[in-house]
């Protein structure tokens, strides 16, 4: 009767192919309604004197299916690490592959530069919703109706009748509602226009707008502003240049150029011969533009300037396609980390 427990558990214990199935049989042994126990179980019906030796015996099957299990146990583990070396060779001294870090994005670094510029000059940051009213972004602005901005080919309508605002001067309003002069702020955000993606345009891009508003602010004060942002942003002493141009928000209002920061003004292929590149628009805020937020224009005055993030980058890196800054490509992007 011990001896079959014994050969039993040998037999079971010898064909078990994992550790888990093992385990399991052991239950079935030494468990606590396993065989060895149910063997001391029958203790009661062995006479009296005879219970030592019986006790005995039970115990030494019992050692023995132990020493059975611990046999299996160390079989089983030698053919796990045999079926391991036999497997592929994986050479652990070999370097890992590095997680590569993230960069500020070009775009951002450029913005990041503009807005340290105006700081300097004390401005303060205002932002504004990217889903914009027509109020905010055209009438307010002195866009008359009939202004071909205004025409659903140039802006990408909502649903409910809003619009996404095709530029960050919609802040410039928000900023006088809600603000007494003097004013000066730097507005960058994103904005929408209904363009097909090509080297030089995108339906969505980035602009910085600049706005004072104060009691006796002239045309000179819009120029030294200027200048001072561009020296700053280029950290160069380049010359601007003043053309004039319209905007429906500024009278009078001017193209701005820069001194070509390739050539120096001597003229290149990027500035075309020209020596000058035309960087941002600006002008003094157009009297009509003071009434609709309620201002008098008898008594306050200001300029507005608006730059292309985009515009400036492709500058300062020297990108010729405006798409490399939205496909992240990361060959692309390490450049600037
Ligand atoms: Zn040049």
């Amino acid at each position: 009767m011990l001896q079959s427990v014994i050969e039993e558990a040998d037999s079971v214990f010898a064909t078990a192919q994992s550790e888990e199935v093992l385990l399991h049989a052991k239950a079935r042994f030494l468990g606590k309604a396993g065989s060895v126990a149910a063997l001391m179980a029958r203790m009661r019906e062995i006479p009296p004197a005879d219970r030592p030796g019986f006790g005995q015996a039970v115990n030494a099957a019992k050692d023995r299916v132990e020493a059975l299990l611990q046999h299996n146990l160390l079989r089983l583990r030698a053919e796990a690490r045999n079926r391991d070396l036999a497997g592929p060779f994986v050479d652990l001294t070999l370097p890992g592959r590095r997680a590569e870090a993230g960069a500020v994005h070009p775009l951002r670094l450029v913005e990041r530069k503009m807005l340290a510029v105006f700081s300097e000059m004390g401005f303060e940051v205002a932002l504004g919703p990217e889903v914009e009213t027509d109020f905010h972004n055209f009438t307010a602005l002195n866009f008359p109706p009939d202004h071909p901005a205004r025409d659903m080919q140039d802006t990408f309508l909502t649903t409910d009748g809003r619009l996404l605002r095709t530029h960050t001067s919609p802040v410039q309003i928000r900023t006088m509602l809600a603000n007494e002069p003097p004013i000066r702020i730097a507005a960058p955000g994103a904005v929408y226009r209904c363009d097909t993606l090509d080297m030089t345009h995108s339906p969505n891009f980035r602009q910085v707008e600049g706005l004072v508003i104060d009691r006796a602010v002239t045309m000179a004060d819009l120029k030294g502003t200027l200048l001072r942002f561009t020296r700053g942003l280029f950290e160069k002493d380049l010359e601007i240049r003043l053309r004039p141009s319209f905007f429906p928000f500024t009278e009078p209002s001017v193209e701005v150029d820069v001194q070509c920061v390739f050539c120096g003004g001597s003229g290149c292929r990027v500035c075309k011969h020209s020596g000058w590149i035309e960087i941002l628009g600006a002008g003094m805020v157009d009297p009509a533009v003071l009434a609709s937020v309620g201002l008098d224009a008898e008594v306050f005055g200001g300029f507005a300037f608006g730059i292309g993030v985009e515009r400036v980058a492709m500058l300062f890196y020297g990108v010729d396609d405006i798409r490399h800054f939205y496909e992240n490509d990361h060959r692309f992007l390490s450049q600037f980390a």
